[in-house]
């Protein structure tokens, strides 16, 4: 299929980035409150604009002149390329990001966005501060201690998000860093048990959050774990494979690689099964920086195989990674993956198309709206499915 003269600017803006012209600034500090990105994470450090179509499009910002040019007129917000304008709207940054929370431990004063952020429709939470594992893709292990945090915080940040005057959020997702593997008791030194208590606040919030809750978490041993996590409430899940190459796996990812591929895809299997085809999705990370496009094109294959659906993220480094000097996925393997991975969709023919779900949550992933009735956009519900517990 070829792409419109849209959607491949949607996978441009992705890819190479806005130069952000200084009445599109003025204009957006005279109607929102904060600033125009939160940047607080490589794939989602751009600007949240949506093009015509409902093309969501997170645009990293940059300075080149060849850039397109994200401009305001008398018409409104416009994206300039050498083909002309193309009117567009934007996404703001939630208003909760310049409140407090109060933290129950040592009364400090602490930003929300320490424990949450809004992006377009969907409110982010993570319950531990940096990670347990080292992917050297990722900032977070190497920007933030780990810690866990308290769930009521996470359910203080859901509840301003959802009623956010700016960017009100329709859905959460309980997201990494990955907790520590439990440690048995020893004499003289009691054990503990992270993944314990990560479930707890996976229950916790499924059950007092005013919107519905997605986690996203590594493979657990215990492959009747989603069977537990469906009962907790929980909405989908996200179980990133991230790199398929095991050889590389162990060189960019080595905590996944002591996981393992084949135990990784067998969980994400026991997954479809506890949460139905279409309610299950793996982010692949993609890039020549990440591994070949057929070794990638391989675990998308897997993974349909299986019902999950493929995630497909662009690789964008992060200064604070060991990956920092890696060049991004470029448009032309964004074109290429995306068609090549339809192609496999519609090959398996078992219901599932590159992801996400949530259309708003396409901003930053190589995936387009269809009519195939997947997709689900601003008015539909996101929890609708036949009952599986009761
Ligand atoms: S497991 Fe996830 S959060 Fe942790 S370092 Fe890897 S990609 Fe980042």
């Amino acid at each position: 299929m070829a792409l419109t003269r849209l959607e491949r600017l949607k996978f441009r803006l992705l890819a190479d980035g806005v130069r952000i012209d200084p009445s599109a600034a003025r204009a957006w500090h005279e109607q929102f409150e904060g600033p125009m990105t939160l940047a607080e994470y490589a794939t989602t450090s751009g600007v949240s604009l949506v093009l015509p179509g409902e093309l969501y499009v997170n645009a990293p910002q940059g300075e080149d002149a060849d850039l397109p040019a994200f401009r305001h007129g008398s018409d409104g917000y416009v994206v300039t390329t050498s083909d002309g304008d193309v009117p567009l709207t934007v996404v703001p940054v939630p208003a909760f990001q310049d409140r407090t929370v109060r933290d129950r431990d040592d009364d400090t004063l602490q930003p929300m966005t320490n424990y949450g952020v809004t992006h377009t429709d969907r409110c982010r939470v993570s319950p531990i501060g940096g990670c347990a594992w080292r992917c050297k893709f990722c900032d977070l292990p190497y920007e933030f201690q780990y810690r866990k945090k308290r769930q009521e915080h996470l359910l203080e940040v859901i509840e301003a998000a959802a009623v956010d005057p700016q960017a009100p959020a329709r859905h959460v997702l309980v997201s990494g860093g990955t907790p520590r593997a439990p440690i048995p008791d020893r004499p003289g030194r009691p054990g503990s048990d992270d993944e314990a208590w990560i479930d707890g606040v996976y229950g916790y919030l499924a059950e007092h959050s005013p919107l519905p809750v997605d986690v996203m978490l590594p493979p657990r041993k215990d492959l009747n774990h989603p069977f537990r996590l469906r009962e907790l409430g929980i909405n989908m899940l996200s179980i990133n494979l991230e790199v398929s190459d095991p050889a590389r796996t162990k060189q960019i990812a080595p905590a996944k690689a002591r996981v393992g591929r084949e135990h990784t895809l067998d969980y994400i299997e026991r997954a479809v099964e506890a949460f139905d085809v279409g309610f299950v999705q793996s982010l692949v990370v993609f890039g020549a920086a990440i591994e070949p496009m057929e070794s990638t094109l391989q675990g998308v294959q897997d993974l349909v195989d299986r019902g999950a659906i493929p995630v497909l993220s662009a690789f964008r480094p992060h200064a604070s990674t060991p990956m920092r000097d890696a060049p991004p996925a470029s448009l032309e393997e964004m074109v290429e993956i995306y068609e090549r991975t339809l192609e496999i969709c519609e090959r398996a023919d078992n219901g599932v198309r590159p992801g996400p779900r949530c259309i708003a949550c396409h901003h930053n992933t190589v995936t387009l709206p269809d009519a195939s009735g997947f997709y689900s956009g601003p008015d539909d519900d996101l929890t609708l499915r036949p009952c599986r517990v009761c």
